[in-house]
């Protein structure tokens, strides 16, 4: 390649952010530059061989920003080769820790976090599953949820991404049931709900704090509500990315009830026994435990969307702008918190698995997946009899 056809240097040209998408970068920089951030994405990619698309270029972005290729492919994931292992980053970019942010100028920064990242442990801010380029809860006065970040890196590290990754969403999804429905009526006769009360009593109070009743048309975010109930739904994670664990779920009595005992007390009934409705936690022992960990759906890379500057300023549709805008009105006349933790896309892939029974609709499958089909139904009074 000749200079000629390299571009020319940018007069302000900043270092891109950590784990930033280049169509971020590229749109900060025309931001800085006063230029057309479309402009400079056609200026800073080349035609993909085979494809219609086009890639950066790392050279090219050297040239516009004068930063060596290797810090950009450090920091940009797109430019990397071999490409990263996309499957462990969520595939929406998103807002980041305002503190972190704040010192990259030129606009909003959207990044691509890995799945286990939820909190800036530095600057103490919730940074949660992607939402509607909300800045989440600073966290000063939530010792458990920092603590809980630190408990959920440990669980990736013992257990591997993938195994945590669906683990923390099931914790979502089964506090997102217990916050909604509760267990319905008693358990056991030997079991209490006082720890669930207890449980469901912290999350309304921690939600109180971050959505302040009256104010929902003004902050109310989904990711918020996950921050309510993340260290208890880490305290599930344990148990359920845990190998050992998981066979004794799927073992025999003996073994099951060892497992029930240490699960107990993580959703708030000592004493538990699992049963073969509104339970998801009886739902996962029968159905999930014993295969493999669910996937996320999609990656960055094969997602649409986001790649030039032109699309990120769309990124927020309006009909992501209306869909948001209706449920901070439902839910500042209803508070139904657990309701969308359980409606939110982050806990889809486990409300609805491979090997789920299909539904017509998502809601069909929320209440499918508090249900058992045969190991925990009672039994009839003729095979009572039999036994
Ligand atoms: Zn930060």
């Amino acid at each position: 390649m000749t200079s000629s056809q390299l571009p020319r240097r940018l007069p302000v040209a900043v270092p891109p952010a950590r784990h930033e998408i280049v169509a971020s970068y590229l749109a900060r920089l025309a931001a800085l530059n006063g230029l057309d951030g479309d402009e400079l994405w056609r200026q800073a990619t080349r035609p993909r061989p085979a494809s219609s698309r086009r890639a950066p270029d790392p050279w090219l972005l050297s040239a516009l920003t004068g930063q060596p290729p290797g810090h950009l492919a450090g920091a940009l994931l797109e430019l990397r080769d071999p490409p990263p292992a996309w499957e462990t980053f969520r595939h929406h970019p998103q807002i980041g820790c305002p503190r972190c942010d704040a010192r990259h100028r030129g606009g909003p920064v959207f990044r691509l976090f890995p799945h286990h990242r939820y909190v800036c442990a530095r600057h103490r801010y919730w940074i949660g599953p992607p939402d509607i380029s909300h800045p989440g809860p600073f966290l000063d006065g939530f010792p458990a949820i920092l603590a809980a970040q630190r408990r959920h890196l440990r669980l990736v590290r013992r257990h591997g991404w993938a195994a945590a990754y669906d683990a923390v969403l099931t914790g979502f999804m089964v506090c997102g049931h217990l916050w909604e429905n509760g267990f319905g009526a008693a358990f056991h006769p030997d079991s209490t709900l006082a720890g669930l009360l207890h449980k469901r009593s912290l999350w309304d109070m921690r939600s109180s704090v971050f959505i302040p009743p009256g104010t929902e048309q003004q902050t109310f975010s989904a990711s918020n509500l996950f921050a309510a109930v993340y260290p208890e739904a880490i305290d599930i994670a344990a148990i359920l990315s845990s190998p050992t664990w998981r066979k004794l779920a799927a073992g025999d009595h003996d073994q099951l009830s060892r497992f029930t005992q240490q699960i107990g007390p993580r959703i708030g009934v000592d004493g538990y026994q699992p049963r073969d409705n509104r339970d998801p936690m009886a739902h996962w022992i029968e159905q999930d435990c014993w295969r493999a960990p669910s996937q996320p759906p999609a990656t960055f890379a094969s997602a649409p969307g986001h790649r030039r500057p032109g699309h990120l300023a769309k990124a927020v549709t309006k009909a992501s702008r209306d869909r948001h805008d209706n449920s901070a009105w439902w839910f500042s006349r209803n508070r139904r918190p657990g309701n969308v933790i359980l409606h939110h896309r982050t806990v889809h892939p486990v409300v609805t698995r491979e090997w789920s029974t299909p539904k017509d609709d998502y809601s069909g499958a929320i209440w499918q997946a508090q249900r058992t089909e045969q190991r925990f139904k009672p039994r009839s009074p003729k095979r009572q009899a039999e036994s």
